[in-house]
């Protein structure tokens, strides 16, 4: 059996934003993977708030990380938060020190700029050159009266190799990465050390995360290591870009999932389109997350950057709204005062007719007040003739031929002449539901007068 499809409850995934902004598609990318993979193997999908930076942390971004996660469905089986572990990520650092791998340093910002800049111009990498560990007890007794001191992990001069689920074998010369700081000058704990405690101890097996964070996965490793903990499986999916390929991050503000909700974009359009962008399955419209982690598999996905166009996300809304059941939409159908009686047959008319949900009202709208005939010049006798004809109410779903029918008789039109001028005069529109559908349902047909 393929070890792919196989249940593992063990299996632990989180999510970890941090609450300083608001969800885009690009962490929905990431959010809806890790979903996947833990709802396919019957897991724990973790909502893991990376909250240390209390400035611009806000609570107001947690709640709004939240609802957009609610609106999606995706559940998540527990919820953690980084500012309440603080005391953990001490003890953490205190091993690390008690080892030997988390040494004092007093470099300001502008002094390691300098060094960065000298190394650069001597075309070397700009690797932090650990001149803090050469400091005697003395020298650093007195730089600590003078300056804040950080902390920095003390990598181990070796490749960090391993198996990614998405790019395949990684290899990484530590030697070309600076040693990561891991605690500030100010005592905040910076996330590199905070998402490795929470990973130990939550058990996370499989951490799906964007390609940015490849050189944080090699120095992950190696603290995890020394900190006596299970490395979990790795996956570093590719950056999504705009359809020109830009950087998806110049267009933020019109990518957040609460502006996608507000144009009125359906949660299994977004959904369905992100679990299958940049990797070799076709995009398919599902019906639910069951089916997306059904046919989930992570190594399917490429290293390419893949490209986004959030107007894919219309066809998608569109044909996902024609397939849904009255149930699907009850709600917002009564919402606009539709009569039970008559709102599944109103639903059967429109579904293939709406862009969005909030496309309802205009149809709901038209049937109850009736539209302003549109009616050209050369065809308003020919309408004149016709509104003599319309059947005596109540009308079903065979008047619209019956009248048509008579009105062809009598006037000798037929086809697109026939009907087009009709629908025009109905319902001041060129296009739109089967007529047969809606002519029972309009109660206001201000044409008539014309007749
Ligand atoms: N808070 C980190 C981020 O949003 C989490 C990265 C990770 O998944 O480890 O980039």
């Amino acid at each position: 059996m393929n070890p792919n499809k196989r249940k593992n409850p063990m299996t632990t995934t989180r999510f970890a934003p941090s609450p300083t902004g608001y969800l885009h598609v690009g962490n929905l990318r990431t959010a809806l993977m890790n979903y996947l993979i833990a709802r396919k193997a019957g897991g724990t999908f973790i909502l893991r708030l990376d909250d240390t930076d209390p400035e611009r942390s806000k609570p107001e971004y947690a709640d709004a990380i939240r609802e957009d996660l609610a609106w999606l469905g995706l559940e998540w089986d527990r919820e953690a938060r980084q500012s309440e572990r603080l005391a953990r990520y001490e003890a953490a650092a205190e091993q690390l020190r008690a080892s030997g791998r988390l040494y004092e340093c007093f470099e300001t910002p502008t002094e390691l700029d300098l060094k960065r800049k000298k190394q650069l111009n001597m075309g070397k990498p700009p690797v932090y050159d650990r001149a803090a560990l050469k400091l005697t007890e003395e020298e650093k007794a007195a730089l600590r009266n003078e300056r804040p001191s950080h902390w920095r992990f003390r990598l181990d001069h070796e490749r960090i190799e391993w198996e990614d689920g998405i790019l395949g074998p990684v290899s990484i010369d530590a030697a070309s990465v600076s040693d990561p700081v891991l605690i500030r000058g100010d005592g905040q704990f910076l996330y590199t050390l905070a998402s490795v405690c929470d990973d130990i101890d939550h058990g996370i097996t499989d951490v799906v995360r964007g390609s940015d964070h490849v050189t944080n996965t090699a120095t992950q490793i190696q603290i995890i290591r020394a900190l006596g903990g299970e490395v979990p499986r790795f996956a570093h999916h590719s950056l999504l870009t705009g359809p020109e390929g830009e950087a998806l991050s110049k267009r933020l503000g019109t990518l957040a999932l609460r502006d996608l909700r507000a144009q009125g974009i359906e949660p299994m359009a977004l959904l369905s389109l992100l679990a299958r962008l940049g990797s070799s399955d076709p995009v398919e419209l599902r019906n639910s997350l069951e089916e997306l982690a059904e046919g989930f598999d992570l190594s399917r996905f490429g290293a390419a950057p893949t490209k986004f166009d959030v107007e894919d996300l219309k066809p998608l809304t569109k044909r996902h709204l024609a397939s849904l059941p009255f149930e699907a939409v009850k709600e917002d159908i009564a919402a606009l005062g539709v009569p039970d009686e008559i709102a599944p047959a109103f639903w059967e008319a429109v579904r293939e007719n709406i862009d969005t949900r909030k496309d309802l009202a205009a149809w709901w709208d038209l049937i109850r007040k009736g539209a302003e005939p549109a009616i050209e010049a050369e065809d308003a006798d020919f309408i004149a003739e016709a509104m003599k004809l319309l059947p005596p109410r109540p009308w079903d779903e065979q008047t619209w031929s019956s009248w048509t029918s008579a009105v062809r008789e009598a006037t000798g039109r037929k086809g697109r002449a026939l009907f087009m001028p009709l629908r025009k005069a109905l319902t001041g529109l060129d296009h739109g539901p089967d007529m047969a559908r809606l002519m029972p349902l309009l109660k206001v047909v201000k044409a008539e007068g014309e007749g």
